[in-house]
């Protein structure tokens, strides 16, 4: 499998402020599970799209 383009996001932890850089599918992940580091509930405001340069 090829990945020809991979959308990029800055997801920023809505509780305690981490932030670290995430694809489509961790975006999903997070939205699914919260945030990995704190377990805070992730909604889709915490992320922004790092797609223009
Ligand atoms: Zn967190």
């Amino acid at each position: 499998m090829t990945q020809i383009h991979t959308d990029r996001f800055e997801f920023v932890c809505p509780e305690r402020g981490e932030a670290f850089e995430v694809d489509g599918e961790m975006r999903r992940a997070l939205l699914a599970s919260g945030c990995p580091v704190c377990g805070a509930p992730v909604s889709e405001t915490a992320f922004v799209s790092l797609s223009s340069p």
